[in-house]
């Protein structure tokens, strides 16, 4: 069984706070501190440049890579680690388009977050060959899934309702009309088990700050499938991809494998810090979190329906169906929710109407998240949010 009072005591975290948003930047780690100062003053400040070779940077993309693979179920040397999340949706997107050459529809749907959504027009205009972006339900994409789709961009974990897309079933649907898959893990990466060598995923991305918990604007992560893997075109043709950086060439050779999809030189102080994060997953069985996450948010929708009659369930009712949060709403979500950060518990907002929480089994207890509900039931009860200062909307929500 994973001891979760033990990955609980790696973070820190600060007197008086309940913790809900860890689906939106996870919380320090302790041993990160310890090694942002040692790559800061030991590698970067005593060592200088030399610590490209001495104190292993070239490698750090690759060793983060292969940690966050046995997180997601894709085999070691298939992840590689850098850049942002829109960046490395961009660039899987685009491999998978230059696979599927005869075909124009990427299809998504209207539960995926804006920058993928974003990135897939700006990407299919740039491309000038009449793709065509095409956004459905989520109900609807599997239907939506024709000869005439040459790639199916999904994100697993809606990040407004937490709702769950079943990847294998999708991925075999994509498969059988002959198009390929990209899955952004964002919302799902430690969040819950996934294995996308199981589900054969063709590419699948993700972001490190949330649930990975390594910090604000933490590098990205990408995978592809090891058939893919040497034969994918990389868009962004930057000199980190190339088989031989120090070799200077004036051509692009791309790299073996996943390196490809590297761009230029990697964040090593973040990366380092990430690296440190990981260590909290050592022990952890995906099962027993994914048991223990169930066992939080089924106690938070039970203590909010019973004591909360002023929001309405936003996301599916059955876990199963579910990622690792949970949202409910009200016609004044933004305020309800300052409220609720004055009194210590963090969650947030997605517009219009979404108030949103995140349960992480490693550092949060099922007291916290009774606690929480009541802090709610009282909010709610006795209109503590209808003051003025909690209307005033802040940039970050
Ligand atoms: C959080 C999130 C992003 C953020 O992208 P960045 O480039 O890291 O800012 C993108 N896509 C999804 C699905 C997300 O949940």
């Amino acid at each position: 069984m994973t001891d979760f009072a033990a990955t609980r005591a790696l973070f820190h975290l600060p007197e008086g706070v309940i913790y809900l948003d860890g689906n939106s930047l996870g919380p320090l780690p302790v041993a990160a501190e310890a090694r942002a100062a040692q790559v800061l003053r030991k590698e970067w400040g005593d060592r200088l440049i030399r610590a490209w070779n001495d104190a292993d940077w070239t490698t750090l993309p690759a060793r983060v890579g292969d940690r966050i693979a046995r997180l997601i179920g894709a085999p070691a040397g298939s992840v590689t680690t850098g850049d942002t999340l829109s960046i490395k949706v961009f660039q899987a997107l685009a491999a998978a388009l230059a696979l599927r050459p005869e075909r124009r529809i990427v299809l998504s749907d209207t539960g995926n977050f804006p920058t993928d959504l974003y990135i897939a027009d700006a990407l299919t205009q740039a491309l000038n060959r009449n793709l065509e972006v095409k956004v459905v339900a989520p109900e609807q994409v599997a239907n939506a899934i024709d000869d005439s789709v040459a790639v199916v961009m999904l994100t697993q974990v809606d990040y407004r309702t937490g709702r769950l897309h079943d990847m294998a079933a999708l991925t075999a649907r994509a498969h059988a009309a002959g198009a390929l898959t990209v899955w952004d893990l964002a919302h799902s990466a430690g969040a819950l088990p996934i294995d996308v060598t199981a589900a054969r995923a063709d590419f699948a991305v993700g972001c490190t700050y949330k649930y990975l918990n390594g910090g604000p604007g933490a590098p990205a992560f990408i995978h592809v499938a090891p058939e893919h893997a040497d034969v994918a075109q990389p868009i962004l043709a930057g000199w980190f991809g190339h088989d031989a950086p120090f070799a200077f060439e004036r051509g692009y050779r791309p790299a073996p494998g996943v390196e490809r999809m590297r761009v230029g030189t990697p964040p090593i102080v973040a990366l380092s810090i990430l690296d440190a994060a990981l260590d909290a997953w050592d022990h952890v069985d995906m099962a027993d979190l994914r048991a223990a996450s169930i066992r939080l948010s089924e106690r938070f929708i039970r203590e909010v329906e019973a004591h909360c009659p002023q929001v309405t369930l936003a996301s599916p009712r059955d876990p199963h169906a579910r990622g690792s949060q949970v949202s409910f709403t009200h016609p004044h979500a933004y305020a309800v929710m300052q409220a609720l950060i004055a009194r210590g518990v963090i969650g947030d907002v997605r517009a219009p109407d979404v108030l949103r929480f995140g349960f992480t089994p490693l550092y949060l207890t099922e007291d916290e998240v009774a606690q929480a509900a009541a802090i709610l039931a009282d909010i709610l009860a006795t209109g503590e949010w209808d003051q003025p200062h909690f209307h005033q909307r802040a940039n970050v929500t």
